[in-house]
Formats: C-alpha cells, sequence, structure tokens
C-alpha cells in the first residue's frame, strides 16, 4: 500500500556481543548502500539488546545511516525503585524510535498480559516511541481456529484507552507463535488473513487510523519468503528475529523489491 512506508525490524534478540553488535550494523549499512537502499521506499530498523543501543547510536549517528533502531521491551514505569528496568525516556534520549512491546517471549517467559502491554505502549507514546505491539496465537489456538478472535483480541486490550492521534502512529506485528522460530512461516495468505482483520479492526476507530498504521508480519521471515508476504495488501512489513543476526539474509529482505 503507497500510504505506508514498508518497515523491515531486525529483533536481535539476546544475541551477539557488543563487537558483533557493530560489526552487525556496518556490515548491513554498508550491503545497503552498496545497493543503493533508499530507506524512503523500505524503512530498515535493528533493535539490539540494551547494553548495545549506545553503541549503535554511536555508530548510526557517525556514520550519518539511514537505518533507525529501537530496543526489545520498555517499562511501564516513568522512574523511581524498578530495579532492572529502562524507562520509555532513557530509550528516547538513546536516539531510538521504535520499542517492542508484548513480544510473544516477553508474553511467555514474563507473563506479561494486555494490560501490562497497553502499559508499556501508553509509556512509549507519551516518550515519542513508536510501540511495536505485538500480536500472536499459539499452536492449540490456531488448530481450534480461534487465531482471528484471539489477535483481535489481544489488539484491542493493547489499544485500550489510547486516543485515535496516538493509535495513528503505532505499528502493529502479527507474529504467529508457532512461527517463531521454528522454521515454520505462515503461508502469505494465513498473514494477509489476521493483518487484514486488525486492520478492520482499525477501520472502526476511524478510516485515517486504519490507513496510517503499518502492520508487520513475523515468523521464520526469509529472504526466499519475504517477497511472498510483502505482496499481500495488509502486509507492511516484517518482523525478523533469526534472518536478521545475518547480514545477507536480512539485506535480501530489505531488498524484496529487488
Ligand atoms: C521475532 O522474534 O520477532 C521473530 C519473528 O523471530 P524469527 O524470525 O526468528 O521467527
Amino acid at each position: 500500500n503507497a500510504a505506508r512506508t514498508p518497515l523491515m525490524a531486525g529483533n536481535w534478540k539476546m544475541n551477539v556481543n557488543h563487537v558483533e553488535a557493530v560489526h552487525l550494523l556496518q556490515k548491513l549499512s554498508w550491503t545497503l548502500q552498496d545497493k543503493k537502499h533508499d530507506f524512503e521506499r523500505v524503512e530498515v530498523a535493528v533493535l539490539p539488546p540494551f547494553t548495545d543501543i549506545r553503541s549503535v547510536q554511536t555508530l548510526v549517528d557517525g556514520d550519518r545511516m539511514k537505518i533507525v533502531y529501537g530496543a526489545q521491551d520498555v517499562s511501564e514505569h516513568d522512574a523511581g525503585a524498578y530495579t532492572g528496568d529502562i524507562s520509555a525516556a532513557m530509550l528516547t534520549k538513546l536516539g531510538c524510535t521504535y520499542v517492542l512491546a508484548g513480544h510473544s517471549e516477553r508474553r511467555q517467559y514474563h507473563h506479561e498480559d494486555d494490560a501490562l502491554v497497553n502499559a508499556k505502549a501508553t509509556k512509549a507514546l507519551a516518550a515519542g516511541l513508536v510501540p511495536i505491539v505485538c500480536v500472536g496465537e499459539g499452536l492449540e489456538v490456531r488448530k481450534a481456529d480461534g487465531h482471528v478472535e484471539h489477535c483481535l483480541g489481544q489488539v484491542d486490550g493493547a489499544l485500550a484507552g489510547l486516543k485515535p492521534d496516538d493509535v495513528r502512529k503505532i505499528v502493529i506485528a502479527y507474529e504467529p507463535v508457532w512461527a517463531i522460530g521454528t522454521g515454520e512461516v505462515a503461508t502469505p495468505e494465513d498473514a494477509q488473513e489476521v493483518c487484514a482483520a486488525i486492520r478492520g479492526r482499525l477501520e472502526e476507530i476511524s478510516p485515517a487510523v486504519a490507513d496510517s498504521v503499518r502492520i508487520l508480519y513475523g515468523g521464520s521471515v526469509k529472504m526466499s519468503s519475504a517477497g511472498g508476504i510483502m505482496a499481500q495488501p495488509d502486509v507492511d512489513g516484517c518482523l525478523v528475529g533469526g534472518a536478521s543476526l545475518q547480514v545477507d539474509e536480512f539485506a535480501g529482505i530489505c531488498r524484496y523489491l529487488d
């Protein structure tokens, strides 16, 4: 869809050491520059671990890279006695553009529920960050054909109480849990089904909101599968885990139009 700039976001998860992070970003930038990548046509973001964000900032600023970056999680609190947490304001100060909210691994291993995801998205927006709200069903729900309803419930929960003007800015990522890190990719039609349903839900807020919000697909996306997924009318980008650690794969995904 021409109204929405596609976004390719690489979620590095809890991987790479400091030197590897710097190399990965530098090599990605060189590879995309070589191909004369037009970042206004396809936006490229990386989501490093917290501990590498400062180095990523230095590199992006120093080399005037057009790659943007963000974090994988954010606190629902502003400041104070929350040992181990990182606030939205801290991320803004580090030049972050994006932050994930409610990634399935946070929901699974840290018991994050929709109310918490909503609180995190709200704090992110207030600090000028763009939350990438993640939704998606597990295998049991998919087998019982409850995936659309499940994902719409998560969207409703994540967006509760947000002003339409704020909802317009966010990104939603549909990531079927059974397809994350498993090599199992949903078909382009599977991705489209849920992304279209999410778009339909946003229509209920307003057509302008539905038109502006980018909806990504995530789950074992590779260079070879990106084109088919991106051909779907309601898929506006990909959230990429494993493949984002391989420069050629991730650059290939960003270059799906080639
Ligand atoms: C993710 O973590 O958001 C993800 C989609 O991972 P992978 O691409 O490895 O399935």
